[in-house]
């Protein structure tokens, strides 16, 4: 049951809660703490305590909505809510934040090795279907789409031939800027940029992710594996982010197929893409378009 914390507890807290979004910080860790009660306190950032706070501050703040619950129990300090997004209902507004609170990134050494511009995602936000990749190429990079190249008419195809439409669904990427020479994304770019991905899949909370090849699986699933073992099955699937007693992602799933770019070298493996295709098909209820469509 939520009670009142000490008042001056209770400003400071609003206080560093502030403090943080305003320095970009929206991450908070369980911490050890002397507290010794149990209780549950939400910090409202138009709490009449920050009144001290300018008017201009306030009204960035109110727009974002921001709400931060802070759990204090058993010896344990835990924020939870953490990202203006959470605070807002409609998936475009929710992606927009996200989109804003990305910036014009420079968080990892790709915003200096040659990207054109942030390849955020592209499509429904809310889809039941999302399909995550790599990173951007070349063309993606200059247009700011993801799977807009030849792999991506290959996506389309695959798309189409589940019955559905490109719009109909959301891609986005493991990272957001073009490796150079369109080389693997590295583990600290991967790291860097994949919270944003989390946040984005937070938000449109499709029933079914489809990672595109090894990169986007292993990110996503926080698992090594081959793509032969990574394959052929439902993993259940939450972001990571998102808390563990969430029901809102019960019988979210993922699975792994291959990245496009692999079938456009291989094709004689594109039937067996189709297969994790249809098994992503039959969970949705989706039919493959009649031969005349
Ligand atoms: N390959 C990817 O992984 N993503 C794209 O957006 C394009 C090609």
């Amino acid at each position: 049951m939520p009670h009142a914390l000490d008042p001056d507890l209770r400003r400071a807290l609003a206080e560093r809660v502030r403090y943080c979004h305003e320095m970009g910080i929206y991450d908070f860790y369980r911490r050890e703490s002397r507290v010794s009660d149990s209780a549950t306190v939400a910090v409202d950032v138009d709490d009449p305590i920050l009144s001290s706070t300018s008017q201009e501050q306030r009204e960035e703040m109110a727009a974002k909505k921001f709400a931060a619950v802070v759990q204090v129990s058993d010896e344990k300090l835990r924020v939870l809510t953490l990202h203006p997004e959470q605070a807002v209902a409609d998936p475009i507004a929710a992606l927009k934040l996200i989109r804003e609170d990305l910036g014009d990134c420079t968080r990892c050494k790709l915003h200096k090795q040659g990207r054109k511009q942030i390849v955020f995602g592209v499509g429904n936000p809310r889809a039941d279907l999302m399909f995550v990749g790599e990173g951007p190429g070349a063309d993606e990079d200059a247009q700011g789409e993801p799977f807009v190249g030849r792999a991506g008419q290959l996506l389309n195809n695959m798309i189409k031939a589940m019955g559905i439409r490109r719009e109909d669904v959301y891609i986005a990427n493991v990272v957001k800027c073009r490796p150079p020479g369109n080389r693997t994304p590295e583990r600290d770019e991967c790291e860097t940029c994949s919270p944003f991905l989390m946040r984005q899949i937070a938000v449109i909370k499709p029933k079914v992710v489809v990672a595109l090849g090894a990169v986007a699986a292993k990110n996503l699933l926080a698992m090594n594996a081959s793509m032969s073992e990574l394959r052929g099955r439902f993993y259940d699937f939450k972001p990571a982010g998102a808390r563990s007693s969430d029901p809102s992602w019960q019988g979210t799933k993922l699975a792994v197929t291959y990245h496009p770019a692999f079938l456009l070298r291989d094709p004689r493996q594109k039937g067996e893409a189709w297969k994790d295709l249809q098994m992503v098909m039959k969970y949705l209820g989706l039919e493959p378009p009649k031969k005349s469509e």
